[in-house]
């Protein structure tokens, strides 16, 4: 697979995510994607520390995603799958390691992670690792032929990088693999709570990722969402034959209009004063946004229920 197929632009592209912080709050978007270069020199490092923060729930995906990989790897290379008891004290013991080693919103603005919610995450990541080892994913990719195993992409590194229609956009699966009935599934672990509508448009848009980055025809992908924390819930499965790529290209060419309406130049993509982007309204999103302390200082936490 291509790393880098096209050249450095400047021009911002359209993503999952990118989309969903434009959505929650303007300000916070333009910390995310314009503090950076277009922040005042005297506010640049600080705001450059506050942007390494992580969040707990952040870093329990984070342990899930890195063990299910781990898994699939060892599975690929050694054909061996490490026992579920083994996988989840692997994923909850690379949880720890890394809210310990992380900075973190929590332990900056002295949110308590209490005894019961530390357990509870434990809990979280132990059922997102059962549900992947009763997954159908799992029992499809061991019943190909062994020769075909190196064809797995496990966690493709990169950003993601693709085109439509020449405008730049980003999104990548976490596993494609090629089943016998000729398909190829790109499928995205979930360990946060579902979104359904939000997922299909994001594993959509992988399908525009796998053509043009990995020439793979579309009519063969079926992108999928398994909600790993949520074992009830259905996993998503979208036939590729079945979507309809005019309207998902002019879904996200809308969506790219919104994010290049917030530029003075797109070319160059410098945002437009800072004016335009209105701090929200939401004060939940304020809670643990790790530009608080900037942006609304005297921001008061509401008293726990
Ligand atoms: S503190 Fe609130 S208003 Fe400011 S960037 Fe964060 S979410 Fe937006």
């Amino acid at each position: 697979m291509e790393q880098r197929k096209y050249p450095f632009s400047w021009e911002p592209g359209w993503s999952f995510s990118r989309m969903n912080t434009l959505r929650s709050c303007l300000r916070l978007y333009w910390y995310e994607y314009y503090a950076k270069r277009f922040a005042p020199e005297h506010e640049k490092n600080r705001i450059m520390e506050l942007n390494q923060l992580s969040r707990i729930p952040f870093e329990l995906g984070n342990a899930v995603h890195q063990t299910v990989a781990e898994i699939l790897k060892e599975l690929q290379i050694n054909d061996n799958v490490i026992s579920l008891e083994e996988a989840k004290t692997t994923a909850v013991n690379k949880f720890e390691i890394l809210i310990k080693n992380k900075p973190l919103i929590e332990k900056r603005l002295g949110v308590p992670f209490t005894e019961e919610e530390h357990e509870k995450a434990h809990g979280q990541i132990m059922t997102s690792i059962t549900t992947f080892y009763g997954s159908k994913w799992l029992t499809m990719m061991q019943g190909m032929p062994r020769k075909t195993w190196n064809s797995w992409l496990i966690d493709p590194p990169g950003y993601g990088e693709f085109r439509i229609e020449g405008k730049k956009a980003y999104a990548k699966p976490d596993l494609v693999f090629s089943y016998k009935d000729g398909r190829h599934y790109l499928v995205e672990w979930k360990s946060g709570k579902p979104h359904r509508d939000e997922n299909l448009v994001q594993v959509q848009a992988y399908m525009f990722y796998a053509k043009d980055v990995m020439g793979l025809d579309l009519e063969k992908t079926v992108g999928v969402v398994q909600y790993l924390t949520y074992p009830s819930e259905k996993p998503i499965e979208v036939e590729g034959r079945l979507v309809n790529p005019m309207e998902m290209r002019n879904k996200v060419l809308s969506e790219l209009k919104l994010i290049e309406s917030l530029c003075e130049d797109v070319a160059s993509n410098t945002p437009k004063p800072i004016g335009h982007f209105a701090k929200t309204e939401e004060p939940g999103y304020c809670e643990l946004c790790k530009y608080r302390e900037i942006c609304r200082p005297d921001f008061v936490m509401p008293e726990k229920q």
